[in-house]
């Protein structure tokens, strides 16, 4: 039978990736979710990018899920008027207020509170922190003095963290809202908010989508800035989704506290039921050479190992030279990973007497009975995906086949590790129903003759309520 992957492929689309054969080859390879990054998206490109991927869904019998990323409170500098290179010791204003041609002295600064938020001693990091300063005043209204404490280039538009500095930015700028507005009416199937600090930034951006949309739009709270961290717990509460942002979060905190952050947000996810994905620099080495380091290797197969659902890729895909080819190796090094025994998925079952424990506990049981039998499929029937997100979170060694008739949530799920969804709409009795969903189940290659399969169901079925019954079916040849 054929091998399928189920820890899930995010890649992130650009200039790379512009034409419908590449798209296509990316699907081929193992693509499950492109993302929009927001902060180089011009709205054209986009619908009509969008468009084509929808095109091959329909074409190829495809769920690629799309994700909207909004760049959130992001800082940066304003453009230089010349190639400027600033040296240890080196005093440089940062200002606010009109925007000018940035010098070796004076450099403009996006964000307009900086002044009023700047306490002398804080740092400054710019270009992923390849450079770092030191807030020695603040005039409070329109300039922050700063020393330079690691030197370099200073370029245009560089990216700007201030991780000891209380940030007084919305959690959305408008520019945000607008790119928000715009995913909604594209109908996305996953917004993703940057710099996310406090539940009460994704309870906004829930408003807004809700404002805008009139399907539940989940939300992923990237997990870049110290304070999302510390509020973990009721961040996950807000949200639908985590990712671990890899590349702002190691300059906002020193980068080697990022491993057991990492294991930690996983955890959380997990335990939380809802997908996590890794980000940032898994396969950098690919964005200009057909080979991936062997540490780049070891970062994907570690993630996987940690229970990350998926696996995320930036400048790889967006502007590298080999965006099939990176999807590829991807592919191949969770194939060779992801079914080994060794991989330990933190689990600790649902409690007693929460909102649908019923449900949450047919879930568990049955993930861990697949495993005990030896299934190879547990099939769902579901309208909100709620069993999908449930299931996946325990990690059968089973696939995870969904059937829904809504189709919003074929392509929503695809983010979830081991879930596949297929449209179905013929609800008649629980039967007939799980007879006509394991034929199917058959024949897309997932179960043969002498398979375990377990169906989770809603009885009765014309109610289409919530899952509460388990069944066990051996396939023979006339349930094929
Ligand atoms: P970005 O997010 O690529 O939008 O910055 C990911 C990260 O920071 O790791
Ligand atoms: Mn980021």
């Amino acid at each position: 039978m054929l091998k399928r992957k189920k820890t899930k492929i995010v890649a992130t689309l650009g200039p790379a990736t512009s034409t419908k054969e590449v798209l296509k080859g990316m699907l081929d390879e193992g693509a499950d979710v492109f993302r929009i990054n927001f902060s180089h998206a011009n709205y054209d490109d986009v619908a009509e990018r969008i468009r084509i991927i929808r095109e091959l869904n329909d074409e190829f019998g495809y769920n690629a899920a799309i994700l909207g990323d909004l760049q959130g409170p992001k800082l940066r500098v304003g453009v230089m008027k010349e190639e400027v290179f600033v040296n240890p010791g080196d005093e440089i204003i940062f200002a606010t207020g009109e925007r000018f041609e940035g010098t070796k002295d004076r450099v403009y600064m996006t964000y307009k509170q900086f002044p009023q938020d700047a306490k002398a001693g804080e740092r400054i990091l710019l270009d992923d922190g390849k450079l770092i300063f030191e807030v020695v005043s603040s005039n409070n209204v329109d300039e922050v003095t700063a020393k330079v404490i690691q030197g370099g280039p200073l370029k245009s538009k560089k990216g700007v963290n201030l991780p000891n500095t209380n940030i007084s930015q919305p959690a959305l700028t408008e520019k945000d809202i607008e790119d928000a507005i715009f995913a909604c009416s594209q109908q996305v199937d996953w917004i993703a908010l940057s710099f996310v600090r406090h539940a009460e930034d994704l309870m906004q951006l829930q408003d807004l989508i809700k404002e805008h949309s009139e399907n539940k739009i989940p939300i992923i709270a990237k997990i870049e800035k110290p304070e999302a961290v510390e509020n973990i717990d009721k961040i996950v509460a807000y949200c639908d989704g985590l990712m671990v942002a890899r590349g702002d979060l190691g300059v906002e905190i020193p980068a080697q506290e990022v491993p057991l952050i990492q294991k930690q947000l996983v955890r959380c996810a997990k335990k939380a039921r809802i997908p996590v994905i890794i980000a940032t620099q898994m396969m950098e080495t690919m964005i200009d050479s057909l080979t991936p380091t062997r540490a780049e290797v070891n970062d994907v197969a570690n993630s996987v190992m940690d229970g990350a659902d998926a696996v995320m890729l930036s400048g790889e895909t967006s502007v590298g030279k080999y965006p099939v080819q990176v999807i590829k190796q991807m592919s191949n090094i969770i194939k060779s990973v992801e079914d080994s025994p060794l991989i330990k998925v933190p689990q600790s079952p649902p409690h007693i007497r929460t909102k649908r424990y019923i449900t949450k506990s047919i879930c568990f049981h049955a993930a861990n009975m697949a495993n005990e039998i030896n299934a190879q499929a547990i099939s769902t029937l579901t309208n909100s995906g709620y069993t999908a997100f449930q299931i996946s979170a325990w990690r059968p060694s089973a696939h995870i086949l969904v059937f829904t008739s809504n189709r919003r949530i074929l392509t929503q799920l695809n983010l979830l590790w081991g879930v596949k969804a297929f449209y179905y709409d013929r609800f008649v009795s629980t039967d007939e129903t799980i007879e006509d969903v394991n034929k199917l189940a058959c024949d897309k290659g997932y179960l043969q003759e002498g398979d375990m399969l377990i169906s989770l169901a809603a009885m009765p079925i014309h109610e289409k309520g919530m899952v509460n019954t388990l069944r066990v079916t051996e396939i023979t040849k006339s349930s094929m």
